[in-house]
């Protein structure tokens, strides 16, 4: 029997919004999610982080390279691709979402756009093959919607400079072999500066795992006191940090965006099977008008949140195409942060009406509905809260001086 996925990619081919190559790209995320995914439930009912059996996983079929291009060793995927992998791995979880996202995102996505040869050489290509992986320093304890006020601070010493300060919430903070820092210096403003793990002077402060849910993704404080970076690991120019991080986040939110999709999908699929097997008052529960309604529902959730994914894809990959364009860039910009807003609360919507249908034994990580109902929330948060896009959503619709979030 045909998956919502496999349902979902051969409509999206009958429809020539894909081509056989990205048939392919589905064929593998699917053999690959899986094959993890009962290490990946394991792993959650243990609350065990699983990132590195994870990226073992998704590495053999060289997914951590997804939207790397070729040449440097990438799959060369496009944006729409990517968004296929993600809704197939937010099946699984966002747990698997969150820490893939940092490595094929929000880190290669700043590399592959911003990084010069020699940079791309010592860190995309590894990053892409699966041999590194790397986490996008931004939030700090006192800072994260406001990323202009943060405090990590470098200074330029004989051959490079020297990073200081408190990282909070890092994905894949444990495992990263190196480290997208945005830190400030009075002078040369904020910048993004590689720095290498080096365990004397970046150290894991926490292991932060008092978090509601997402057990099996690494997340953690870090502090950087006075870590050496060579001159050669600034990327790009004094005082781009932000541009970057931005680059990094634009691809990321599709695919967190994308992964919800998933997330839908599981919650749908879980409650269909749920509705013909659970019998009450003489009948399947599938049999009540208000249940019936409930998986409409879900299904409308499903419908609202893909399409704006499709949508937010397709501009992605016009404005990867091009990306000279200040057009293109503002209407990927809207739409992947639109979808962004969009898929995160109708996932977030569609786990509860799901949980409901479920009844009591719903209210369980031992079912998909339970975890990823606890799992979901993180996803209104991150990578820009909910609240802020919504203002620079509005801020666009309003034009210039209408900035509420500045
Ligand atoms: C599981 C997880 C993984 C993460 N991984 C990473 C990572 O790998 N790297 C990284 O750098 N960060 C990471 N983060 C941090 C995340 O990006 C921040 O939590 C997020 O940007 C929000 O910042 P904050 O938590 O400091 O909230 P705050 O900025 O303190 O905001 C608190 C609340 O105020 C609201 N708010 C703030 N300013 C405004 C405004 N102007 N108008 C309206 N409302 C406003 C926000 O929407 C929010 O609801 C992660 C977070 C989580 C939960």
């Amino acid at each position: 029997m045909e998956t919502l996925f496999q349902n979902h990619v051969n409509e999206l081919k009958e429809r020539g919004i894909i081509d056989a190559e990205n048939v392919k790209v589905a064929e593998a995320v699917d053999k690959a999610a899986e094959e993890l995914y009962v290490d990946e439930i394991e792993a959650y009912l243990k609350h065990e982080v699983n990132v590195t059996q994870q990226f073992k996983v998704l590495k053999k079929y060289g997914l951590l390279g997804a939207h790397v291009p070729k040449k440097y060793s990438g799959m060369g995927c496009d944006a729409v691709s990517l968004a296929l992998i993600f809704e197939r791995l937010g099946q699984v979880g966002m747990g698997v979402v969150t820490g893939f996202d940092v490595q094929t995102c929000l880190t290669e996505a700043i590399l592959n756009r911003w990084a010069n040869e020699e940079q791309k050489k010592k860190y995309l290509v590894p990053e892409a093959k699966g041999d590194k992986f790397m986490s996008f320093c931004l939030t700090e304890p006192s800072e994260g919607s406001d990323p202009g006020s943060l405090q990590t601070k470098f200074e330029e010493v004989d051959g490079g400079f020297k990073v200081s300060g408190e990282k909070y919430l890092i994905t894949n903070g444990s495992i990263a072999n190196a480290f997208i820092v945005f830190c400030r210096n009075s002078q040369k403003g904020i910048s993004a500066i590689i720095v290498d793990r080096d365990e004397k002077h970046v150290t894991k402060e926490a292991e932060i795992s008092e978090k509601l849910g997402l057990f099996t993704s690494d997340t953690t404080l870090l502090k950087f006191d006075e870590a050496f970076a060579p001159k050669e690991n600034l990327l790009a120019n004094f005082g781009d940090g932000l541009k970057l991080a931005y680059t990094g986040l634009l691809t990321g939110r599709l695919g967190i965006a994308a992964g919800c999709v998933g997330v839908i999908e599981d919650c749908l699929n879980a409650s269909v099977s749920r509705s013909k097997e659970r019998i009450q008052f003489g009948k399947e529960i599938g049999k009540h008008q208000l249940v019936q309604h409930r998986l409409s529902v879900i299904e409308q959730q499903l419908e609202i949140a893909s399409h704006s994914v499709e949508r937010a894809a397709y501009w992605k990959k016009r404005y990867d195409d091009d990306t000279q364009n200040l057009d293109l860039r503002k209407s990927a910009d809207h739409n992947v942060t639109l979808a962004k807003v969009i898929a995160t609360n109708a996932a977030g919507e569609a786990a509860d009406n799901a949980i409901q249908l479920f009844g009591g034994s719903g209210y369980s990580i031992l079912t998909p509905v339970g975890r990823h109902y606890i799992d979901i929330r993180a996803s209104r948060i991150y990578e820009g809260s909910n609240d802020v896009l919504e203002l620079k959503l509005a801020s666009d619709l309003l034009g210039k001086g209408f900035e509420a979030y500045k």
